[in-house]
């Protein structure tokens, strides 16, 4: 069976009042989801996201501490040092076990995440795994830091040393990148040549969240049930949701469909707890 695992990179202020809203979609559908969240934003308003988020639907992971890069990404900066590497990790997933008392805090996903996780990272393994995390989902991108990411399924760091830590990348594009809700000064080299997906790039940002599931959503739920892939989770950020589409339509119309074509749901702790038996 194919599960669908929704996932939100929850990292900057707007990112509260989108939850609201995508919270309201997921109890209509009783669709669960795991939320990476930025400690600093857990830390603005604790409350408030434990009132949301504090929902057996939902998983709450870590988004790192302050969403600063723990390897070189060419669109999001270079790594930080051994200091930094060490509070992003640690302390991101402190505020999460603080603001949710009894829950434990088993997944990391890092800002921007990166073409190979973190594969040949030893310094970011030794530290995620020290602090206690099961899993990370750290791999994002296609070939040479391309969009949209290919639908790579789950492994363990075993090849690194760390046969106790699992990876499980995210599919298809950033939904800020697809939509243009990211405004860069200039055109970013974001498509691999040939392309592996022609049919997931469009001519332009997409402008309809209609648009958004057909060119994107649809394509990777679609390719998983072909593939007979272990689960499809695509790249979701609240605030760009938000700004893009506030009924939260892309929401709806990508849960019916889920539900449609009878994949299985989970959030990623789940996925994780089933496969480890
Ligand atoms: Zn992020």
């Amino acid at each position: 069976m194919t599960f669908y695992i929704a996932a939100y990179d929850t990292e900057a202020p707007k990112c509260l009042d989108a939850c609201r809203a995508i919270v309201e979609m997921h109890k209509r559908h009783r669709m669960p989801a795991t939320f990476f969240i930025v400690g600093k934003m857990l830390q603005a308003d604790p409350d408030e996201y434990r009132r949301l988020l504090d929902d057996e639907l939902f998983e709450i992971a870590s988004h790192t501490y302050s969403h600063r890069m723990l390897r070189d990404n060419p669109f999001c900066g270079k790594q930080i040092g051994p200091a930094d590497l060490r509070e992003e990790i640690f302390r991101g997933k402190e505020e999460v076990e603080k603001t949710f008392p009894g829950r434990k805090c088993i997944g990391l996903r890092p800002g921007c995440s990166f073409e190979d996780g973190l594969k040949g990272a030893p310094d970011v393994l030794k530290l995620v795994s020290e602090a206690g995390y099961e899993y990370v989902s750290s791999q994002a991108w296609g070939p040479d830091f391309t969009l949209p990411a290919p639908l790579n399924q789950a492994f363990t760091y075993a090849q690194d040393g760390y046969p106790n830590l699992t990876e499980y990348p995210c599919h298809g594009w950033h939904d800020n990148v697809l939509k243009g809700t990211t405004k860069w000064p200039t055109p970013k080299r974001m498509l691999a040549f040939p392309p592996l997906f022609p049919q997931a790039v469009p001519d332009g940002f997409v402008k309809t969240p209609r648009e958004e599931f057909q060119v994107n959503n649809k394509f990777f739920i679609d390719l998983a049930i072909r593939e007979k892939a272990g689960y499809v989770s695509l790249i979701w950020h609240p605030w760009s949701l938000m700004k893009f589409d506030p009924k939260m339509e892309m929401l709806d119309i990508t849960f019916r469909y889920v539900k449609e074509q009878a994949l299985g749901t989970l959030t990623f702790e789940q996925m994780h707890r089933r496969a480890k038996g």
